[in-house]
C-alpha cells in the first residue's frame, strides 16, 4: 500500500483520473434502502470541478418523491436498527471506520476535485472521517445510559432511546469529513439517516453511503438523495416521517429551515456561519501566533466557519504584526488540489468565486488597504482560482469585518485596549469560534470569559478534542455536538420514577 506521503502530483492525478472515469461515464444516483436509486422524475443536474469548470457527470436530481422514498425506507429500518444492541453497532460502525481508511486515498482525491480543497488537506480529513466514526462507534454502547436521580420516596433514573430517523443536510466546504460528523452519531445512537449533501460537491456522499453498505449496515439505515435545497432539501425538512434535522451551512439557510420545519415540530440542530475573531495582544507569542493566524484563514481555502477572518491586533504592535502576517500569506502556495504541495486550490464554484472577489472592491471603497499574495501561475483557465488576501486598516463596522466572506481573505483590525478588543470581538451577528493570543494568564481567562462565542482557544489555532462541545452562539448556530452533545441530540431522555415505599398519596374522595 502507498503511504499519503509517497503519493505525487502525478500519482494523485492518475488515481483521480482513475476514481472520476464512474462519475462520467454514469449519472450518480440516489442511494435508497440499500439501492442504487435514479430520481424518480428521471431528472439529473451537471456537476462540474472547480478546477476548470469541466463537467464531471451528471447527478440525479432529487425531489420531494426521492424524499419520501427515503424518508420511509429510513423508517422501515428504523425498529430493527434501534433494536439492535449498541455493541453491535459499534461493531458494523467500526468496520464502516476501517473500510473508509482502505479508501483513503479515492476519498481524498475525490473530495479535490469535486470541492477545489488541497491534498494537503483533504488526505487527513479523510482519516479524520474514520476517525469520527470510530469515536462514535465505541460510544454507542453506552448511549442510552442516563443518570440515578433519586428523591425522598422515589427512585427516579434517566434512559434514552433514539429519536427516530433523522435528516442531515451538509454544506460543501469539507463534505466528507463533515458528514461523518453528522452520521456516525446519529448511527451509534440508533437513528436512521436520511442524507441530502451539498449539490457543488455530491460525489464523497456516494462513497460513504457505498462504505456503509460494503460494512453490513442494513438495508435503509443510511440512504442519500441528491439535489437541490430549495427542493431536495426542503421536502426533508418538511417530510412528518423525519423526526430531527441536524444542519450545517449558511445562517439564512438555518432560519429557512427552522420555519420548514414548524409544522411537523422538527428537532433542530443548526451549525451555521462565523466571522471569528483572533485577538493578538501586544504581550503574546508573536511567532506563534502569526502562524497560528495565518494557518486559521488560509488552510482549507478559508472555507471553514471555524476561520479566523478577523484578526484584532493591538495598535502598539500592529504595523509589524500585519507586515509579518502579509509576508508569511505570500508564501502560502496556491495550486493544484492534487498537488501534494499547494495550500490553496480553487474556491467551490464560479458564484462563491464572484462573491468572494467582490469583496476586494468593497474593501478598497470601504477605505481598507488590500494585499494580496502570489497567484498560481499554471492555473487552468475556467476554474475558480483566488489568491489570499489580506485587508490592513479596517474598522470593524466595514462589511469586510462584519460579512462572512468564506474565502482565503483576512481582515486586521486594530484595538487600544482589552476592553476595546473584547468589545470588538463580541460586536458582529456571529458567535463561533474566537481565538485569543496572550503571555498573560489572568487576561486569557478574563478575554475567554467575556467572548461571546461557543468555542474558545487560548494560545492556540483549532485543534478538536471529539469530546468537547463544538457549536456557535448567536446567528452561527443553535445546540452542541461532539462527545454526549450528540446523543443528546438523536436521542429522546425519559425519566423513570419508582415508588420505594408507601409514600403518602392525598386523597381527594370524600369520607
Ligand atoms: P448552504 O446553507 O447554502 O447549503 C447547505 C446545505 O443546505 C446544502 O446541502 C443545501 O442544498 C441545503 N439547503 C439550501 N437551502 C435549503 C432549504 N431551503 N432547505 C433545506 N436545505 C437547504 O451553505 P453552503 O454554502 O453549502 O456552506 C457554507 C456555509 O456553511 C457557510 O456559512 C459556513 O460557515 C457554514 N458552515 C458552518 C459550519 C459549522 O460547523 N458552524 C461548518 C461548515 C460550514
Amino acid at each position: 500500500m502507498t503511504t499519503e506521503s509517497e503519493h505525487t502530483f502525478e500519482t494523485n492525478r492518475s488515481a483521480a483520473a482513475d476514481h472520476m472515469r464512474r462519475f462520467v461515464e454514469r449519472p450518480l444516483p440516489h442511494f435508497i434502502a440499500g439501492q442504487a436509486t435514479p430520481s424518480r422524475s428521471g431528472q439529473t443536474f451537471t456537476n462540474r470541478s472547480p478546477i476548470d469548470g469541466e463537467p464531471l457527470g451528471e447527478i440525479a436530481l432529487g425531489g420531494a418523491a426521492d424524499i419520501d422514498a427515503a424518508a420511509s425506507a429510513a423508517a422501515d429500518a428504523f425498529g430493527s436498527w434501534r433494536a439492535m444492541s449498541g455493541t453491535e453497532r459499534k461493531r458494523m460502525l467500526h468496520r464502516v471506520a476501517d473500510l473508509i481508511e482502505e479508501r483513503a486515498h479515492q476519498i481524498a482525491v475525490t473530495e479535490c476535485v469535486d470541492t477545489g480543497q488541497t491534498m494537503r488537506f483533504m488526505s487527513a480529513a479523510a482519516l479524520r472521517g474514520a476517525a469520527n466514526v470510530r469515536f462514535f462507534a465505541d460510544r454507542a454502547p453506552s448511549a442510552a445510559d442516563g443518570q440515578s436521580l433519586p428523591s425522598e420516596h422515589h427512585i427516579n433514573y434517566t434512559t434514552r432511546t433514539p429519536i427516530g430517523p433523522v435528516g442531515v443536510i451538509t454544506p460543501w466546504n469539507t463534505p466528507f469529513m463533515l458528514s461523518t460528523w453528522k452520521i456516525a452519531p446519529a448511527l451509534a445512537a440508533g437513528c436512521t439517516v436520511v442524507h441530502k449533501p451539498a449539490e457543488w460537491s455530491p460525489l464523497t456522499a456516494h462513497l460513504l453511503a457505498e462504505i456503509a453498505n460494503d460494512a453490513g449496515l442494513p438495508d435503509g439505515v443510511l440512504n442519500v438523495v441528491h439535489g437541490m435545497g430549495e427542493q431536495a432539501g426542503k421536502s426533508l425538512t418538511e417530510h412528518p416521517a423525519i423526526r430531527a434535522i441536524a444542519f450545517v451551512g449558511e445562517s439564512a439557510t438555518g432560519s429557512a429551515i427552522q420555519a420548514q420545519g414548524a409544522a411537523t415540530l422538527k428537532r433542530v440542530h443548526f451549525e451555521l456561519g462565523g466571522k471569528n475573531p483572533v485577538v493578538v495582544f501586544a504581550d503574546a507569542d508573536l511567532d506563534r501566533a502569526a502562524a497560528a493566524v495565518v494557518f486559521m484563514i488560509y488552510s482549507l481555502n478559508g472555507e471553514r466557519c471555524t476561520s479566523s477572518s478577523r484578526v484584532l491586533i493591538q495598535e502598539s504592535i500592529y504595523d509589524a504584526f500585519t507586515q509579518r502576517i502579509a509576508k508569511l500569506m505570500r508564501r502560502v502556495p496556491v495550486g493544484h488540489p492534487l498537488d501534494p504541495a499547494a495550500v490553496i486550490g480553487p474556491l467551490i464554484h464560479p458564484r462563491h468565486h464572484e462573491k468572494v472577489c467582490s469583496y476586494l472592491a468593497i474593501a478598497a471603497e470601504e477605505g481598507a488597504d488590500v494585499v494580496t499574495g502570489e497567484p498560481y501561475a499554471d492555473a487552468p483557465a475556467g476554474g475558480s482560482w483566488v489568491t489570499p488576501t489580506l485587508f490592513t486598516n479596517a474598522t470593524n463596522d466595514m462589511r469586510i469585518a462584519q460579512e462572512e466572506i468564506f474565502g482565503p481573505v483576512l481582515t486586521a483590525i486594530p484595538f487600544a485596549t482589552e476592553a476595546d478588543a473584547i468589545r470588538i470581538a463580541n460586536d458582529v451577528d456571529y458567535g463561533l469560534a474566537g481565538y485569543l493570543w496572550t503571555g498573560d494568564v489572568g487576561r486569557a481567562h478574563r478575554v475567554a470569559n467575556a467572548l461571546d462565542a461557543g468555542m474558545i482557544w487560548v494560545n492556540s489555532q483549532n485543534v478538536r478534542h471529539l469530546p468537547t462541545p463544538f457549536g456557535g452562539t448567536k446567528a452561527s448556530g443553535i445546540g452542541r455536538d461532539g462527545g454526549d452533545w450528540s446523543f443528546d441530540f438523536y436521542m429522546e431522555t425519559k425519566n423513570i420514577s419508582v415508588a420505594l415505599d408507601t409514600h403518602l398519596i392525598p386523597s381527594l374522595a370524600n369520607e
